[in-house]
């Protein structure tokens, strides 16, 4: 199965992911995760991204593109990935496009998880008071209301562009995790 999952910040994305990879054995790709680990490792993208990052802004295009066609050739995507935090703007999805119809893959559907920005101010919070190893550099109040403004500026557009294209499933993403993942397999057809 080859996916995208949708959503503000904050959404469940994550979560999930994780949830379908183990349901149905395909490979969560977060390109959150990949650029934090970027950074941890101090590479070049890292060095790039780190303060982009940490003011709530998206990191250039061409980066996550190339991590992500990059990514989607290892082995363990054969059996089928879910996008989390990409594409995040419309010239992503493009090149995404692109990119998948260059290697002969399609996508399956796209998951949009619908969440009211009043939950997930009070969701971040939370989750920077509970990461082991303490908060993520961006989950705090100035970046946190960076990351929902450019989600409505750059990626809600994604909706009316999925939407279009007839492969778009919307979900309540206020649901609790057990409903949102049954909400999901329904939209997926695989309940
Ligand atoms: P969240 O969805 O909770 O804001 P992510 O872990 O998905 O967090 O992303 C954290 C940060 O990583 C983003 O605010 C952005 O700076 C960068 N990032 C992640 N994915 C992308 C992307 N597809 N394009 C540009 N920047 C990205």
């Amino acid at each position: 199965m080859k996916l995208i999952l949708l959503g503000p910040p904050g959404a469940g994305k994550g979560t999930q992911a994780k949830i379908l990879e183990e349901k149905h054995g395909c490979t969560q790709l977060s390109t959150g995760d990949m650029l934090r680990a970027a950074v941890a490792a101090g590479s070049e993208v890292g060095l790039q991204a780190k303060e982009i990052m940490e003011r709530g802004d998206l990191v250039p295009d061409e980066i996550v593109v190339g991590i992500i066609s990059d990514r989607v050739d290892e082995p363990d995507c054969a059996s089928g990935f879910i996008l989390d935090g990409f594409p995040r703007n419309v010239a992503q999805a493009e090149a995404l496009d692109a990119m998948l119809e260059n290697k002969g893959l399609s996508l399956d559907a796209v998951v949009e998880l619908g969440v009211d920005d009043k939950i997930l101010v009070g969701r971040i919070e939370k989750r920077a008071q509970e990461t082991e190893g303490g908060p993520r550099a961006d989950d705090n109040v100035e970046a946190l209301k960076k990351r929902l403004e450019v989600y409505h500026a750059q990626t809600a557009p994604l909706i009316g562009y999925y939407g279009d294209k007839g492969v778009l499933k919307t979900v309540d993403g206020m649901a609790d995790i057990d409903d949102v993942s049954n909400q999901i397999a329904e939209v997926l057809g695989v309940g």
